[in-house]
């Protein structure tokens, strides 16, 4: 019988072994593996014994990546040093130089200008679209185009993307699709399973869950992270095995976490919605059946003095992520959306007033008395 996600996020996860029989996995915090002779040494170039030198493989960072394909229910994983670092091995295996990429113009800003600055200059161009609407994503494929790029919720908005007609759109072009899962989590959606080729994490967020680690992961078939991982390897993108151990550890309370969040923040999201201080909230209320994330982003009315709100927060930190157990607010402006040309960021109504709140574990109570005492502290 397939194990229910609670049950497979500690037990079909995280199975690093060593000869002591520990409960816990060891740190494999080695830079290289040793080898008693020249034969074995051959051996493993012959794939005999697994493992050489950190940067090309540990059992640690190996863990990881299994660890969230499973989760996602795909065949293959591979770590990264962090999410970009997993994104572009994802985009490295199914493009190069002369290829083109059609993405989804609300992509992470980070992701938006490792495109748009780097990947560019490697002869790998992007068009950006809106994917809210299938014909422009169809509109802007050329026969130079060999992937379509998005996030399964998008940053700052919420906006759920539509994966079922990308992938369509994507199989009838004969194309991949990458799309980046780090808000939902494989806890919301599993999305290998629904026809994507690679999935990508920033681990940093809800996989890791802790903010104490930078990493990515990305999964998918075989032959795509064979060809991801080689990308890792070659330009030294790889995880550390303390980083990938620390991000495995808070893995194994994922399910918990994502439960507890999302409920917060479908809490939260209603009360701010009946707040005549908040413009809009932003939240996506009608999808998934464990709700939609944890993640709630507000516009704040004009009578609120953002200034004064952030310095009203108590022990909600301002922080320029999302993901923590704590809840934490962020000023999309200034810190992910910051990179945008500030036409794109006018035309995605990424304005001062907007927030995003990343809600934690704490007591629903305190964490709406909170926004409702900041609110009301900033009032003009
Ligand atoms: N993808 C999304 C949706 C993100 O929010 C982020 C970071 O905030 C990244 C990717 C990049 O992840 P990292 O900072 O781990 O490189």
């Amino acid at each position: 019988m397939a194990e229910r996600f609670e049950t497979l996020v500690l037990h079909g996860t995280c199975k690093v072994k060593g000869n002591m029989k520990s409960k816990a996995a060891p740190i494999y915090q080695t830079s290289a593996f040793t080898f008693g002779d020249l034969d074995e040494l051959e051996g493993f170039y012959h794939g005999e014994g697994n493992y050489l030198y950190s940067r090309v493989g540990n059992p640690n960072t190996d863990e990881l990546g299994a660890a969230v394909a499973a989760l996602e229910g795909a065949p293959a994983g591979v770590a990264a040093s962090s999410g970009l670092s997993a994104i572009l091995a994802g985009i490295l295996a199914v493009a190069k130089n002369g290829d083109h990429i059609v993405a989804a113009e609300d992509v992470y800003g980070g992701s938006y200008h490792m495109l748009k600055a780097e990947l560019s200059g490697l002869g790998i161009e992007t068009t950006f679209v809106s994917f809210k609407d299938l014909k422009s994503i169809e509109g802007a494929i050329t026969e130079k185009t060999k992937l379509l790029y998005t996030e399964s919720i998008t940053n700052p908005f919420l906006r759920v993307e539509n994966v079922e007609e990308v992938v369509k759109i994507a199989k009838k072009h004969g194309i991949y699709t990458l799309v980046d899962n780090t808000f939902a989590t494989p806890y919301h959606c599993r999305l290998f399973l629904e026809g994507v080729d690679l999935v990508a994490h920033s681990a940093t967020k809800y996989i890791g869950g802790h903010s104490d680690v930078t990493a990515g992961v990305i999964v998918g078939g075989a032959e795509l992270i064979d060809k991801a991982r080689a990308r890792i390897v070659n330009l030294g993108l790889n995880l550390s095995p303390f980083e990938a151990w620390l991000t495995c550890r808070g893995l194994k309370t994922l399910a918990l976490r994502m439960k507890a969040q999302s409920e917060n923040a479908k809490e939260l999201a209603e009360s701010l919605r009946d707040n005549r201080n908040v413009r809009k909230v932003y939240y996506p209320f009608e999808r998934g059946e464990k709700g939609y994330g944890a993640v709630v982003t507000v516009e704040l009315g004009q009578e609120v003095d953002i200034h004064r709100f952030f310095r009203s927060l108590g022990w909600v930190k301002i922080v320029p992520t999302l993901a923590g157990v704590e809840t934490s607010v962020s000023h999309p402006l200034k810190t992910s959306h910051r990179a945008l040309p500030p036409e794109a960021q006018e035309e995605l109504g990424i304005t001062m007033s907007v927030v995003r709140i990343s809600v934690g574990i704490e007591n629903s109570g305190d964490i709406i008395g909170q926004f409702d005492k900041a609110i009301e502290m900033a009032l003009i």
